[in-house]
């Protein structure tokens, strides 16, 4: 089968791989300059931040053997790392959730390993989906072709994407389309703060109680990351919806605000920029592990799939729903 897979996070990437290696014809669209979607690193002069997910952690086993893959050829290690919480200057140890692990050097290198011998078409946003005579074309969008050209025929097309932004492509094509559309994930603001001097606390990562701030973490801990001091901050779901609309400038100074009540720390920041995730994290996943319509050859998956797994969409959930879509088809 000629197969389209529009996005290349996790789940768009692991359905490719799985697609390619049983034959299949697979091209991957991004509308990013690179490939990995949240699982991502921003680079800028003071070094790189993984401005989106912070670590991922494994508590299936068809997952726990992947990352043993991953580990033995030094694509993800663990991050032996100090995370508590902090309550009104009140530390203690956090109830944490598994054991966190990190790609090396940033985390949007895991995607970079994944897409490596896959056809990824990064640039390419696509805008349109249309099926005639039993197969799919795409309309896709790049800076070369900003009125959108046609690409395919396709037989299948697998949506690896945000539930709104896949609501936008699916109406009008499938049944699932009302299912899709109810799905909503929750925003995140997220602030990048580089320091001159280390910072004198004695953790590297924790989540915060009644602050504007849900986590904090020193990204400079993570093994392999660039040496400096920098730190990765997320506002919480509520005061990131709150502030949807503001101006990131605003942003970034009451963030900022944020982090230095809650850690208390004097020193002043050399760097800080804020960055909108409009489409953070689902904390309702669908139950099921993707969907597919074999009679219109259209499938979608990603971390809003439970996929067997509890809490909110993750990395994990992102990996096991490409996989299931994958096999299902
Ligand atoms: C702030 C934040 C913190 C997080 N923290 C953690 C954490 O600590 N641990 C954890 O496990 N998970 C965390 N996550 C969640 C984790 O990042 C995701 O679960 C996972 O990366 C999702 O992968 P995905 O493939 O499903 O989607 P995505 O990574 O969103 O991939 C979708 C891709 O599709 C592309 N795309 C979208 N629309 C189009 C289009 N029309 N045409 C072409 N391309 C398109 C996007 O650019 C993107 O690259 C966090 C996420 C955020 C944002």
């Amino acid at each position: 089968m000629q197969i389209a897979i529009v996005g290349a996070g996790i789940s768009g990437l692991t359905a490719a791989r799985q697609l390619q290696s049983q034959g299949h014809s697979v091209t991957v669209y991004e509308k990013s300059a690179g490939v990995s979607g949240r699982m991502s690193t921003r680079m800028t002069e003071f070094g790189g931040f993984d401005h989106g997910a912070q670590y991922f952690t494994v508590a299936s086993e068809r997952f726990k053997k992947e990352v043993a893959d991953w580990l033995k050829v030094g694509w993800v290690v663990a991050w032996e790392s100090k995370l508590v919480s902090l309550d009104a200057g009140m530390m203690e140890p956090a109830s944490c959730t598994g054991k966190p692990f990190v790609p090396v050097p940033g985390m949007d290198s895991l995607g970079q390993q994944l897409a490596h011998g896959l056809d990824v078409r990064t640039g390419q946003q696509v805008v349109a989906l249309e099926k005639t005579d039993n197969q799919w074309r795409l309309s896709v969008k790049s800076e070369e072709a900003p009125n959108a050209a046609s690409a395919g025929p396709f037989d299948a097309v697998i949506l690896a994407i945000p539930p709104e932004l896949a609501t936008l492509l699916l109406e009008g094509h499938s049944a699932f389309y009302n299912k899709v559309k109810n799905v909503k994930l929750d925003p995140c603001w997220t602030l990048m703060l580089a320091f001159p001097t280390p910072l004198n606390l004695a953790y590297d990562g924790a989540w915060i109680s009644h602050s504007k701030l849900a986590w904090i973490s020193r990204d400079t801990s993570k093994p392999d990351h660039r040496a400096g001091e920098r730190w990765v901050c997320h506002a919480t779901p509520a005061w990131s919806k709150e502030h949807l609309e503001d101006d990131a400038e605003r942003i970034k100074d009451k963030l900022a605000k944020a982090f230095h009540e809650a850690t208390t720390t004097p020193v002043q920041q050399l760097h800080a920029t804020a960055h909108r995730w409009r489409y953070a994290q689902a904390t309702n996943p669908l139950p099921e592990s993707c969907l597919w319509d074999a009679k219109e050859g259209l499938g979608v998956c990603g971390d809003w799939f439970a996929a067997g797994l509890d809490g909110v969409g993750r990395v994990e959930n992102a990996f096991l729903s490409g996989l299931a879509l994958a096999k299902e088809m």
